[in-house]
C-alpha cells in the first residue's frame, strides 16, 4: 500500500490536532522509510518479479526488521516512547504509535502472504488485496480520500502556503500513485533510491502544518449551523 498510509496520517490529525502532520507522516510511513535504508545496506531484500501480484511487480521476500509483526510492535512502542519523551502528550504518543502499527495492518490487507509474523521462522501473513487491481484502487483511494477530507476539515489554512503546500502534497501523492501503477522498476536499487525520496514528505508535512491551524469543534459546529 502506498497512498493509503498517507490517508491514515492525514486522518489522524482529527484525533490529535496538536500533533504535526509531519510527525503523523513519519509514523504512518516509518516502516517504508527505514526499509530503503536497509535495502541499500543489504540487510533486507526485494526482487523485481512482474506479475508477483496483479498490482505490484515487487517480490518482498526478505524484510523481517521493518515488516515483521513482532518488530513492528517494537517500532510502534519505540515511536510512542520517543514522542512522549519529547512532547509529553499521552494521547499524541498513543495515536502516533498506533499510526506506526496501522502501516502493518494496511500492508497485511494488501500484500500476498509475505509479511513475517516474527523476524525468524516461516510464518507469513497477507490477505492479498493486490491480486485484484480494481479492489486495490477502491480500498486504497477510499482511505486516502477520507484522510484528506478529515485533514482538510480539521484544519484551516493560516495563509496561502497553508493552502497550496497542502493541496500540492495531495496532488503530488495522487500523481505518484498513478505513475507507480503498472510501472516496472529496472532493479531493486532503483526501488530503494526512489523510496528514499519519500523522506522529503516528512519536512513537507511539518511545513504544511506550521501554516495551518486546528479548527475547534465549536467553530466547526458554528459554520455548519
Ligand atoms: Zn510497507
Amino acid at each position: 500500500m502506498f497512498i493509503g498510509h498517507f490517508g491514515v496520517a492525514f486522518g489522524s490529525k482529527r484525533i490529535v490536532p496538536t500533533v504535526s502532520l509531519g510527525t503523523l507522516i513519519l509514523a504512518a510511513q516509518l516502516l517504508d522509510l527505514v526499509w530503503p535504508i536497509l535495502l541499500l545496506l543489504g540487510v533486507e531484500h526485494v526482487r523485481i518479479d512482474p506479475g508477483n501480484t496483479a498490482f505490484t511487480p515487487l517480490e518482498f521476500y526478505d524484510y523481517p526488521i521493518t515488516h515483521s509483526l513482532l518488530l513492528v510492535l517494537v517500532w510502534s512502542l519505540l515511536f510512542a516512547g520517543v514522542y512522549y519523551g519529547i512532547r509529553r502528550g499521552w494521547k499524541g504518543a498513543i495515536v502516533a504509535g498506533c499510526a506506526v502499527l496501522s502501516h502493518w495492518v494496511l500492508d497485511f490487507i494488501t500484500h500476498r502472504p509475505d509479511l513475517p509474523l516474527f523476524p525468524w521462522g516461516q510464518s507469513y501473513a497477507g490477505l492479498g488485496l493486490w491480486n485484484s487491481i480494481p479492489a486495490t484502487i477502491i480500498v486504497e483511494w477510499a482511505i486516502f480520500i477520507a484522510g484528506v477530507a478529515l485533514y482538510a476539515t480539521a484544519t484551516s489554512p493560516l495563509d496561502r502556503i497553508g493552502r497550496y503546500a497542502f493541496w500540492g502534497l495531495v496532488a503530488f501523492l495522487v500523481l505518484s500513485a498513478i505513475a507507480a501503477m503498472g510501472s516496472v522498476p529496472p532493479d531493486a536499487k532503483v526501488v530503494a533510491v526512489t523510496s528514499l525520496l519519500l523522506w522529503l514528505l516528512v519536512p513537507w508535512g511539518y511545513w504544511i502544518d506550521r501554516h495551518r491551524r486546528p479548527v475547534s469543534r465549536l467553530q466547526e459546529n458554528l459554520t455548519k449551523a
